[in-house]
């Protein structure tokens, strides 16, 4: 897989859903960049705009104002054969809901975007080993989803997402489903694919912990970006910084027991 992530830019991004008479305005100008390989995780309440905001990247919907340009291509302005192939080739989707073909086995939930795309047989099988091996789950591709507890369903619809190794995924509260320990998991697997492949990642979240995961995390209230969050000192990051200052007092001690034992040498004097 090519290690290479997507700079999207939103520019003064406006969509408002009109249903009859009613109109809401689920974004209200909304500006953000997000750099090349950059993890970027969008936190706020219910109903604050996040799904469509992710939408309105991935292609999924159409703005009523303002921009997304990914990679250089102003996404609001393609036509619809080619937003099929924008979310085809550039992105990858993550749901809540794992969104797993019931009827189809691991193996072939992987392999169905490759089909679509057109890729040969070989190449299929070939990056569906790759692919599963990623995400840990070789050993179950020939169960059914319902076969899978959901940390596994999310780990093989991840593997389906990165099918043909789209720049960007979008997350859309990916571990909403899933118990802590889980969803700590299938964040971390979000962290290694950053790190592994160079992706792009959105991430929408309710989970105060993508902190560990994200480079930025961006709040967004009432249909507006109102601000950056501080990611806090995250937990593995202080641990490791422990580990560091041990090995460093370690290294210090050995060189200190070393001096000690010369001494003990010399107060010994020639034996
Ligand atoms: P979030 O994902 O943050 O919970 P959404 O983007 O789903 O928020 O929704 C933002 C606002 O837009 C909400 O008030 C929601 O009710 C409204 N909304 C979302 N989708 C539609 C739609 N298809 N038609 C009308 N209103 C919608
Ligand atoms: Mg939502």
């Amino acid at each position: 897989m090519s290690g290479k992530g997507s700079k999207v830019l939103v520019d003064d991004l406006m969509r408002v859903y009109k249903a009859g008479k009613l109109e809401v305005v689920a974004l209200r100008g909304v500006d953000m960049e997000v750099a090349e390989g950059e993890t970027v995780a969008i936190m706020g309440p219910s109903g604050c705009g996040k799904t469509t905001l992710l939408n309105l990247i991935g292609g999924l919907d159409r703005p009523t104002a303002g921009r997304v340009i990914v990679d250089g291509i102003t996404v609001s302005d393609l036509n619809d054969t080619q937003l099929v192939f924008y979310r085809r080739e550039k992105v990858g989707f993550v749901f809540q809901f794992f969104n797993l073909v019931s009827t189809l086995s691991v193996r072939e939930n992987v392999e169905l975007p490759m089909t679509a795309a057109g890729k040969s047989a070989s190449s299929r099988r070939e990056r569906v080993d790759e692919l599963l091996k990623a995400v840990d789950m070789k050993h179950r591709e020939r169960h059914r989803p319902d076969e899978l507890s959901g940390g596994e369903q999310q780990r093989v619809a991840i593997a389906a997402a990165l099918a043909n190794d789209p720049p960007l995924i979008l997350a859309d509260e990916p571990t909403g489903e899933l118990d802590t320990e889980t969803g700590s998991q299938i964040l971390n697997l979000f962290k290694s694919l950053k790190e592994t492949y160079g992706k792009t990642e959105i991430i929408v979240t309710h989970d105060k912990r993508v902190g560990r995961i994200a480079d930025r995390v961006l709040v967004i209230r009432d249909g507006s970006i109102v601000g950056e969050e501080e990611v806090d000192i995250p937990t593995y990051r202080a641990k490791e910084q422990l580990e560091t200052e041990n090995a460093a007092l370690k290294e210090q001690l050995q060189k200190l027991t070393a001096i000690l034992s010369g001494f003990e040498k010399e107060l010994k004097g020639p034996t």
